[in-house]
């Protein structure tokens, strides 16, 4: 690897540097670029890249590759091109869509050559395209009819096609660009194809097949994101027939996968576990309660791998620079030595100046971004910014701080500030789209809301990170239990941001005295925490003692949490 490809990462000398920075000096012998890290996923949201996700799932697939980059570990992230994105719009208390057509070549992806599967009798031909990035590639997979990310049925043959185009034909992509996967991680279970062609190559290649098996489960780590395997959607073994049978070439391979439906029905879930020994979840209260089970009834044991972001992809570099410049993190993004005696050495002016640098930022975002009402909510003064944002989806609990609209209001007008609600309906989701008209109508029928509740349509990454690093106050009320990690938190909170929040996800990693914490025995009890925690923390922007107690505490507990780099380093001491 040249040294020359890396201009970005000045301070580190090779990737044997963080190798001995997290403790494994010996990887090398494990991974190298003819024999990478292999990371599958459905959903990458990495728009800079062409590619744009739906969620969490997605964002955490982009930084996770991000941060490998950083370090220069050899990786490669293998998922769909998506010829086509949807967008959501809002006007008129009417929740709209609109579709792009996106081509892999406009973000400089290079043609390798075609690869083929069968689907229902037919041969499907899909292009292998890729792009390198210093010590990580994207390779994708893609067909002018592949559609879009998520679209159909969930448990619909266009998925069921999708998720075996990702499988079958983006293992065959590795091979075609001479690559060997040192270790295959499914980022959910839509990828399980991918270990299933691992191991039919395996088995058809002269392999006894449990040998395969064995072999095809040391070497495969199945993340799980979800908390109820009943709730995943099931195939038939009708759709098998179509779609999955006709790609394997091992008999054997062929009767193990049929013997694991029940009643003509199957759950990826279930083959998944089979498949890889070694799994985990996203953080360590969601390692904890996520409840699935194997064949043999057993309770499914997960390794919690809490997920970081990447640091400077949605830090103020202004914010990343100060961060460093203290030493709360090292040049690998990591928490610095001591960075508890230096994180005690903040001070409230410093967190003012850099959020005020923050703000701006947000308003050069808002200046081309619409509200419901299609106009440019720009904030100017010294008003205080709360937001919420995130997928509008019912767990996440989007209406909460708008249960009681005047004492909302009062809050919004007392302390001046503006509210920013971001977060799209997921097109065909009828239920939410009319919750989300209500609420814009509550908003609409009180003239302090109207003036100062401002819903941001097709939130995206763009209003993600803007939003992290120009608001003042972050809400974030998933009914506890639900969520299994969330990371817009995390952006917040590494952007000196006040977070309010229910204790679920990776939030619940820390003491609930690490942030403001809402808490209740029923929804009425949370919402008064709820507006109690508002109050609290615009109270904390107007007086620099409580400020930078709250700051404080927030980062001592939170940044090794929050650093990409651990959860790196969290994976390769699992895997290797
Ligand atoms: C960070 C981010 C997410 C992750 O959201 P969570 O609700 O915290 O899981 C989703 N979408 C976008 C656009 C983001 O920037």
């Amino acid at each position: 690897m040249g040294k020359n490809l890396f201009h970005r990462l000045e301070n580190i000398e090779d990737v044997e540097d963080f190798y001995e920075a997290i403790d494994r000096k010996h990887l090398s012998q494990s991974l190298s670029p003819e024999r990478p890290y292999t990371y599958w996923t459905i959903e990458l949201y990495d728009k800079s890249n062409g590619i744009r996700g739906g969620g969490g799932l997605g964002v955490l697939a982009a930084d996770t590759r991000r941060v490998a980059e950083r370090q220069q570990v050899p990786f490669t992230l293998i998922t769909p091109f998506y010829p086509s994105e949807s967008h959501q719009t809002y006007l008129n208390f009417e929740n709209g869509a609109y579709h792009e057509q996106v081509s892999y070549a406009q973000y400089g992806f290079n043609f390798v050559d075609t690869i083929n599967i069968k689907a229902c009798g037919q041969i499907c031909t899909l292009d292998v395209v890729e792009k390198i990035l210093g010590s990580t590639r994207i390779l994708c997979i893609t067909e002018p009819n592949f559609g879009e990310l998520y679209s159909g049925e969930s448990g619909g043959d266009h998925r069921l096609y999708q998720e075996v185009s990702l499988g079958f034909g983006g293992y065959q992509a590795l091979k075609l660009v001479g690559l060997k996967p040192a270790i295959m991680q499914l980022n959910e279970v839509a990828t399980f194809f991918a270990a299933l062609a691992r191991l039919d190559e395996l088995a058809s290649n002269g392999m006894d097949f449990y040998e395969a098996v064995v072999y095809t489960r040391k070497h495969t780590l199945y993340t799980n994101h979800t908390l109820v395997q009943a709730a995943e959607a099931e195939f038939s073994y009708d759709q098998f027939e179509r779609y999955v049978f006709p790609n394997l070439k091992s008999k054997a391979v062929k009767k193990w996968l049929s013997d694991k439906f029940d009643n003509g029905r199957i759950r990826l879930s279930t083959v998944t576990i089979e498949i890889a020994e070694l799994r985990s979840g996203v953080s360590k209260l969601h390692a904890r309660v996520a409840n699935y089970h194997d064949l043999a009834g057993n309770k499914v044991k997960f390794k919690a791998v809490t997920n970081g972001i990447d640091i400077p992809t949605w830090t103020l570099p202004e914010i990343v620079n100060y961060l460093k410049k203290k030493n709360i993190l090292d040049k690998f993004d990591l928490p610095g030595e001591k960075y508890l005696e230096n994180v005690d050495k903040i001070e409230a002016s410093e967190i003012k100046a850099l959020k005020e640098a923050g703000r701006a930022e947000l308003n050069r975002v808002l200046s081309h971004r619409l509200d419901q009402y299609g106009n440019h909510p720009v904030i100017e003064g010294d008003a205080l910014i709360f937001d919420f944002k995130r997928r509008f989806v019912d767990y996440k609990r989007p209406w909460l701080p708008l249960t009681n609209p005047e004492r909302l209001a009062e809050i919004l007008e007392k302390y001046n500030i503006h509210y920013f609600l971001a977060g799209r309906v997921h097109e065909g989701d009828w239920t939410m789209a009319e919750k989300l008209r209500n609420l814009l109508e509550t908003v609409d029928k009180n003239p302090i809301l109207k003036k100062r509740v401002h819903y941001l349509p097709d939130y995206d990454e763009e209003l993600g990170r803007a939003l992290s690093v120009g608001a003042n106050v972050s809400i974030n009320t998933p009914i506890v239990g639900l969520e299994a990690c969330g990371t817009s938190w995390m952006k917040d909170i590494i952007n000196l941001g006040i977070l309010v929040s229910t204790h679920d996800g990776g939030v619940a990693d820390c003491p609930s005295d690490s942030y403001l914490c809402v808490s209740g025995k029923t929804e009425e009890e949370e919402v008064e925490s709820l507006y109690q925690r508002m109050e609290e923390a615009a109270k904390a922007w107007r007086s620099d003692f409580d400020l930078e107690i709250l700051i404080k505490t927030e980062l001592k507990n939170f940044v090794p949490v929050i650093s990409g780099s651990r959860m790196l380093r969290d994976y390769l001491n699992y895997l290797f």
